[in-house]
């Protein structure tokens, strides 16, 4: 079988809308000044008006565009930069797309060979750099894993490097959205981050294929927190609460964390949205070859049967743990080529084949949780092209993932629903609120 790999998620951030066309108007709510839970003190309110729980404030804003005045009379004037990483970039890269001369270039690399935070250049987040019109470098700042600050100055001509921890704030924001043509257009008009848009798709990757079942005119309103250090926005964080209707049918989630610390996605209601197993062991793909039963071909003497699943993919395309699960192969299988096959729960075992590479620590009997990275896609082994090759096996037999019906994480029980239903009111009333505010938006996009 002919597989062509398609650079799938490439041509997902691809279909974004072109920015500088669309239009530059989107809803912002600010709500940062608003405690999460617990009551809104009354304060600058006059005695005797009622407030609900929340007050929310709408505000038209410009999305940013980089602004930059620069005196030409005067080279050596030092002006600020923002340079978003893009897929590939490295250091130095990007340190020519900010114009930084050659000299400097040397001296930052040669400075930062140690850094832990240079090998951690994610796609989508952003490298803050103060530079002259000469090419010269003076600051550069990047806030990488999870509370981290990279930070090099040049201090008497001298580059120094700091890598340290830092605190941040949490902020709440609230967005809405409607899809025209995709859903990265869709979060791209509405000013939300990339992050939130994968973390969308993640929330509901066991009810909404982001692929085939998106419509136009899909709706979503999402809360999530954006981290802050000095007023300013380093990155993104979570969401908090999300409502995604498609096709006219709403799908809600709300993050909880129980006191144990058990955390995740639940309907209102307190049912789990995560599946025992994710619906794809990939973020983005494309089932090149699906699984069938049929039988040795006496003519054309090749098996036909194909019991799991192909899904092309670029190779190094990183491959999910579709549940969590024990590890109890890892290496070379013939055919299969570079071969993990995980246990799981009970009777349930999978498979993903013909990879390039795995990852740090796959070995036998180690543990992994669902949706860890545990290797990477690749053509090892009997494969015509980059694919992955994913089986789900029930009692070592192979079943089609796509035709039995898969367990789901346990709901919050009964005892706890109560619990539940009080923590979480406060962000189902904020996807509430959001309901009003889109169709205001939905006027002001006419
Ligand atoms: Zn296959």
């Amino acid at each position: 079988m002919l597989l062509i790999p398609l650079r799938e998620k490439n041509k997902i951030l691809a279909q974004k809308s072109p920015i500088f066309t669309k239009k530059r108007l989107s809803w912002l709510i600010v709500l940062s000044s608003l405690p999460l839970f617990g009551i809104v003190t009354a304060f600058g309110i006059a005695p005797n008006t009622t407030i609900g729980d929340f007050s929310v404030e709408s505000i038209v804003r410009e999305l940013p565009i980089p602004t930059l005045t620069i005196n030409t009379t005067n080279e050596n004037l030092p002006f600020s930069r923002q340079e978003s990483i893009q897929r590939g970039d490295t250091i130095a890269t990007i340190l020519s797309r900010m114009d930084v001369s050659r000299e400097d270039t040397i001296a930052f690399l040669q400075a930062a060979r140690e850094s832990q935070a240079m090998r951690r250049l994610r796609p989508g987040q952003t490298v803050y750099a103060n530079t002259t019109l000469a090419g010269e470098l003076l600051m550069l700042r990047y806030f990488f894993g999870r509370e981290e600050l990279f930070l090099m100055e040049k201090i008497d001509d001298t580059f120094h490097m700091t890598e340290q921890a830092i605190e941040l704030d949490v902020h709440i924001q609230m967005r809405t959205g409607v899809v025209n043509s995709s859903l990265f257009g869709a979060t791209d008009n509405a000013g939300i981050p990339n992050n939130i848009a994968t973390q969308i798709i993640d929330i509901f990757s066991s009810d909404i294929d982001f692929h085939r079942d998106i419509r136009k005119g899909d709706r979503f309103k999402v809360v999530y927190e954006t981290l802050h250090n000095n007023g300013e926005q380093t990155k993104t964080g979570k969401i908090l609460a999300i409502e995604y209707v498609n096709k006219g049918k709403p799908h809600q989630a709300i993050f909880y964390q129980a006191a144990n610390g058990d955390s995740g996605y639940y309907t209102p209601d307190g049912e789990s949205l995560r599946k025992e197993f994710l619906r794809s062991p990939l973020e983005f793909s494309r089932i090149s070859s699906g699984f069938t039963n049929s039988r040795f071909h006496p003519v054309l003497k090749k098996w036909r049967a194909h019991r799991g699943v192909d899904y092309a993919a670029p190779t190094g395309t990183p491959v999910k743990a579709t549940a969590n699960g024990t590890v109890t192969f890892a290496g070379n299988q013939r055919s299969y080529g570079k071969l993990i096959v995980l246990k799981h729960n009970g009777k349930y075992d999978t498979a993903y084949a013909h990879l390039s590479r795995f990852a740090k620590g796959m070995r036998n009997g180690q543990r992994v949780s669902q949706g860890d990275v545990i290797g990477y896609v690749g053509a090892t082994g009997m494969a015509t092209g980059p694919h992955l090759h994913y089986e789900l096996r029930v009692n070592g037999v192979q079943h089609d993932p796509a035709k039995i019906a898969l367990p789901t994480a346990p709901a919050i029980t009964e005892n706890n629903l109560a619990i539940f239903k009080n923590e979480t009111k406060s962000l189902v009333a904020r996807l509430n609120i959001l309901r009003n505010t889109t169709q205001i938006a939905l006027r002001d996009e006419n």
